[in-house]
């Protein structure tokens, strides 16, 4: 049985989070962007509203939502601001790990944490020497007694000034490569952790990036997740469930640049005619709106597979790179229909298009996700 409908609660959750968007995140994009400013009050806003942490299980707390929820309250969010969308949405990716191999104290004690109070946590696996390449970390964690010992630094880390809590991953025993990682979880209070300077990126400017060092950190053997030698496994399977809301923040960041592109035709008159009248216009716009379904029905496929309880590896990359992709073409496109207005900071578009970036870069680049791809097609099938 095929069915495209979504259900009456999934409606009302969307409409809740374009709401959300339209009267919360729309009016203060421009400012976040500007100032870097961490939305923290709008977060709280959303958190007040059950939008946020929406995938933590009903027995730590939280709602229980599938990935397909998900999906459908980000891209509202991320048609307000992927910024501000992208650091809500770090928590997702923080909290993945323990969803996929956290016992039930784990659970109850990070996760609950996020349902009781507006908190953040954070990811973290890149290194400055290690993006793509994750055996390249070198992070290590030395069992000392009933405790492991942290040093090293991470990078890039989405949320990293004001997490209460980290995803770490790093080597228990380098020699054995993807086979010596395990993944623990930091309290951020934790004596031995500097938190470095915010970038200050390209795009999504109101999501706090950042580096964090880690100094005989002492971490209780009791916040391993799984055994030794399971963090490469349970860091990268955390992508399966967090993928398909992040490539559902570009559909969202698609669909905005595309409805301001439209206004902008309808009203921008060149040679007596409204620009939307001339076939180069309105089949940039028919292109826009043909990837943007086609986007999402990929990344709505990723989510429903992983929510029946399948493996969605193959999917969840299909669309990150088709979303990813897609929202890079469209908001350039965007910047385009707006000809020299485009190219300034007098109109949202610049931004939406610098926004987009990022997309074929975090959780994992556009090509990474072609290798997963292509090994799905050349290894499992
Ligand atoms: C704003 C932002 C937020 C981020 N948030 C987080 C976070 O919260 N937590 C976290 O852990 N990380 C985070 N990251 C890191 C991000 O996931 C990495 O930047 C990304 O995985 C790429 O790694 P890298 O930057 O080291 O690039 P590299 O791995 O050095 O890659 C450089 C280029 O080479 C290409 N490349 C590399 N290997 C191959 C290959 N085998 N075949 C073909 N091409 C290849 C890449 O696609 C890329 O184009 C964030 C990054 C940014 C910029």
């Amino acid at each position: 049985m095929l069915n495209f409908s979504l259900s009456d609660e999934q409606k009302q959750l969307q409409d809740l989070a374009r709401k959300f968007a339209k009267e919360e995140i729309i009016p203060k994009a421009a400012h976040h962007d500007k100032t870097g400013e961490y939305p923290r009050e709008i977060a709280k806003k959303a958190w007040d509203l059950g939008l946020m942490n929406t995938h933590i299980p009903q027995d730590c707390g939280g709602l229980g939502l599938g990935v397909l929820e998900g999906c459908i309250i980000t891209e509202e969010l991320a048609y307000g601001c992927t910024g501000i969308a992208t650091a809500m949405e770090a928590n997702t990716l923080a909290a993945a790990p323990i969803i996929v191999a956290g016992n039930e104290e784990q659970k109850k004690k990070f996760l609950g944490r996020l349902t009781q109070e507006p908190l953040f946590a954070a990811y973290c696996v890149t290194e400055p020497g290690a993006g793509s390449d994750v055996s390249g970390i070198r992070t290590t964690a030395k069992k000392v007694g009933n405790e492991y010992v942290l040093n090293g630094s991470k990078m890039w880390i989405t949320n990293g000034s004001v997490a209460d809590w980290y995803f770490v991953l790093a080597y228990t025993d380098p020699t054995l490569k993807h086979k010596g990682m395990s993944g623990f979880v930091v309290p951020a209070n934790t004596p031995g952790i500097t938190v470095g300077k915010k970038e200050w990126n390209m795009g999504q400017r109101a999501s706090d990036t950042r580096g964090i060092s880690f100094d005989e950190v002492k971490v209780p053997e009791a916040y391993r997740l799984g055994k030794e030698g399971d963090g490469f496994k349970i860091a990268m399977s955390a992508f399966d469930h967090t993928r398909p809301a992040v490539s559902a923040g570009a559909v969202g960041l698609a669909r905005r640049s595309m409805d301001e592109a439209i206004e902008y035709a309808k009203t921008r008159k060149t040679f007596g005619q409204p620009i939307a009248s001339y076939q180069a216009i309105s089949f940039m716009i028919a292109d826009m709106a043909k990837d943007i379904e086609a986007a999402r029905l990929l990344v709505h496929k990723a989510a429903w597979t992983i929510d029946q309880g399948e493996r969605n590896t193959r999917w969840a990359a299909i669309g990150k790179a088709f979303a990813a992709d897609m929202v890079m073409r469209v908001t350039t496109d965007a910047v385009q229909v707006f000809g020299g207005y485009g190219y300034s900071e007098e109109y949202p578009v610049e931004k939406l298009m610098r926004d987009a970036k990022i997309y074929q870069i975090y959780e994992g680049t556009s090509q990474i996700q072609r290798l997963i791809i292509a090994k799905e097609i050349f290894e499992r099938s």
